[in-house]
């Protein structure tokens, strides 16, 4: 299939443009300077002269805290330009894949949240990212939402790497009760690889949102503990901070996080086996750090 493929720069566009480049597929791919999403006609030309069997769009306004103050960007690339894309595949009858986030729910829910659990974003990413997924939902039937949550990878910049590079500070400390579940980049690139070769093709495949994280829920300070120990055991690291546990309120931050934003992959679960063990993605990212130290 010839594949759009918007974002490549990004943790999970990065994985997807690898994975995608060593598959039978025609794939095409953007960073932000070759098509900038806020350029609305240059995207419209751009895939309409391309003419692709499938659109992926793994880019996003992503500057959480940075949303507050620029809105109008925020709402431009997460937004308004997912609801062009819907419009343009809508007109070539072909299926788009996008990517969203558990910020779109307030994460007061005590279990897990459903896919079409009541939404209340608490950020403004979340009201730009919710808005994308509702423009795409009323613009076309064919779509795959997938909503993720604390992405890490090697490529780009996230929370492991943040840890990784306090590594030295004597002390630390981290939030404690907020829960999520974290997501390796990789395993979300696998998943629509998979979703596009094994049902999307045959024609199987429901559209619709879906959820899909890591399996299992954690806290950032659980998450961090987990990441020095396995840097050490990996030889990263010689040495791990002290982390101290601290409640959101005592790091106040620009937007509000859900505190909790367990998201239910019941939905996923019957296209097959998930393979989604952050623990594991975690050692595989390590491993490739420790070879680019060699
Ligand atoms: P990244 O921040 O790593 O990458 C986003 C990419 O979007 C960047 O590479 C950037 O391109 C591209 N982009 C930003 N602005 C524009 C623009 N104006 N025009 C074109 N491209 C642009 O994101 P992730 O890979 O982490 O996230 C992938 C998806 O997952 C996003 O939809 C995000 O909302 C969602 N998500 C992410 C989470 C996380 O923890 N990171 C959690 C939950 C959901 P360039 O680098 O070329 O400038």
């Amino acid at each position: 299939m010839k594949i759009l493929l918007l974002g490549r720069n990004g943790q999970v566009g990065w994985e997807l443009a690898r994975l995608f480049s060593e598959s039978n597929h025609t794939l095409l791919s953007y960073n932000s300077s070759e098509l900038n999403l806020t350029d609305l006609q240059q995207l419209k030309s751009e895939v309409c002269r391309q003419q692709p069997e499938i659109i992926i769009n793994a880019a996003a306004y992503t500057a959480v805290d940075k949303a507050e103050e620029e809105q109008e960007a925020s709402f431009a690339i997460n937004a308004l330009a997912p609801k062009v894309l819907a419009e343009l595949a809508g007109k070539m009858n072909i299926p788009l894949i996008h990517i969203s986030t558990d910020y779109v729910f307030d994460g007061l829910k005590t279990g897990c949240y459903l896919e079409d659990d009541a939404v209340g974003p608490k950020s403004e990413y979340g009201y730009s990212k919710l808005a994308g997924e509702q423009f795409i939902v009323n613009a076309l039937p064919q779509h795959i939402i997938i909503r993720t949550s604390w992405v890490f990878g090697y490529h780009g910049n996230n929370f492991v790497k943040t840890m990784l590079n306090l590594a030295n500070k004597p002390e630390l400390s981290i939030v404690e009760d907020q829960k999520g579940s974290p997501t390796y980049s990789e395993d979300i690139a696998k998943l629509i690889i998979r979703l596009v070769n094994c049902f999307i093709m045959k024609g199987t495949l429901d559209w619709g949102i879906y959820h899909y994280t890591g399996d299992e829920q954690t806290t950032w300070f659980d998450f961090a503990a987990v990441i020095f120990k396995k840097a050490q055991e990996h030889h990263l690291i010689a040495n791990s901070p002290n982390l101290l546990p601290i409640p959101t309120s005592q790091y106040p931050t620009p937007a509000k996080r859900p505190f909790n934003s367990c998201l239910s992959l019941d939905k996923i679960a019957k296209y097959g086996d998930l393979d989604n063990s952050w623990r594991d993605g975690l050692d595989r990212m390590l491993i490739q750090l420790k070879n680019d130290d060699i």
